[in-house]
């Protein structure tokens, strides 16, 4: 089997990912320094996986662990997820933002080139679109100024890439731009583990249908959409998961030394905030309660993905649905229970 380190891999997409590749036949490794996520999440990997995964506990911005890590493990791939990524936070705290996002993607790289390891796919976010003034959005769409730094973070870290391939290094990269994803592993054994009060729209839905918040907010009604409610792409994570197995088997098959490449995934759909909650309300069986509130600064109106070149190029399609999305979703709920851990 071959191992695959995955930066951030007990985070909610890492977590996913972990599975998807076991089950590809790949052995994933598991480089995670908690800042944002729990240990119980081994434990229910190992529960769905039925034996336990690598993890090394530490810093991505440590060259010598790092590279420690690469060498015992035998690496031969990476799937580099880990990041912060709390936009507000992101705005008052830069520094701590730019150093980790980045150092820890340059320190990655090193490694990499120290170690002859070639094969990234790096985490990228369809927040490089800003408001859309075409939908869907293709990879050609413009890319605009980024509206906070956690999003800078993420358009900096394409143009390392792209210019390290540029300069020829012998690394071959997959950037995927993931739009929104939801739901959670069906087993419910691994999910989403906001910290406190959940800035998605998902947990803070499950988490006010278990009776731990009183009451959604909707941030705005007033937008040009049909229903006035904002439009994003949500996507299955267990099908955002596969997408990397995709994009690695893809990178391993390639024969030139150095190759860059982005992807969009999403599911190619769009869907209304309020559509989601009636989508809930319908797979939950119970009604959600919500109030319409005004809207979230920063915001923007509509994304959803072009997803043909993803589709034909990866072979790869997003091929759950929203109801089973939020199925998921609910079901990790429950399994989670009406404590609020984390306050
Ligand atoms: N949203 C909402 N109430 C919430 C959280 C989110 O109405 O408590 C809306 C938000 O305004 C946006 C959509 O849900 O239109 C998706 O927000 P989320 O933070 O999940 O993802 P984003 O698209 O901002 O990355």
């Amino acid at each position: 089997m071959i191992p695959i380190l995955i930066t951030g891999g007990a985070g909610f997409i890492g977590s996913h990912t972990a599975v998807a590749l076991a089950e590809a036949g790949f052995k994933p490794v598991i480089l995670d320094d908690f800042s944002n996520s729990q240990q119980s999440v081994l434990q229910g990997l190992e529960t769905i996986l039925g034996h336990p995964v690598s993890c090394h506990v530490a810093d991505c911005n440590d060259y010598n662990t790092v590279l420690d890590i690469f060498q015992r493990e035998k690496i031969r791939g990476v799937i580099h997820f880990a990041a912060f990524k709390a936009v507000g936070e992101s705005m008052d705290e830069p520094l701590r933002y730019y150093h980790n996002n980045l150092g820890s993607l340059i320190t990655i790289m090193e490694v990499m080139l120290a170690t002859g390891v070639s094969d990234l796919i790096f985490s990228s976010s369809c927040t490089v679109y800003g408001e859309p003034e075409e939908l869907p959005v293709t990879e050609l769409s413009p890319i605009q100024p980024p509206a906070s730094v956690y999003g800078n973070t993420k358009q900096i870290g394409e143009e390392i890439l792209s210019d390290t391939v540029k300069a020829d290094k012998p690394l071959k990269i997959i950037a995927l731009r993931y739009f929104n994803p939801i739901g959670a592993h069906p087993s419910a054994q691994i999910g989403e583990l906001p910290l406190g009060v959940p800035n998605n729209l998902v947990p803070y839905i499950t988490q006010t249908a278990a009776g731990i918040r009183e009451q959604l907010t909707i941030f705005g009604d007033d937008y040009p959409t049909p229903d006035g409610t904002c439009i994003r792409d949500f996507i299955h994570v267990m099908d955002l998961a596969e997408a990397h197995v995709s994009a690695l088997q893809a990178l391993q098959v390639i024969n030139t030394t150095s190759h860059y490449d982005i992807f969009n995934v999403g599911t190619g759909q769009g869907n209304s905030v309020l559509e989601l909650v009636r989508t809930f309300e319908s797979v939950s069986g119970q009604p959600l309660n919500y109030r319409i509130g005004p809207r979230r600064a920063g915001d923007i109106t509509a994304v959803f993905a072009d997803a043909t070149k993803v589709n034909t190029r990866l072979g790869w399609k997003a091929k759950r649905s929203l109801k089973e999305a939020l199925a998921d979703a609910w079901r990790w709920q429950q399994h989670l229970g009406t404590s609020d851990s984390a306050g």
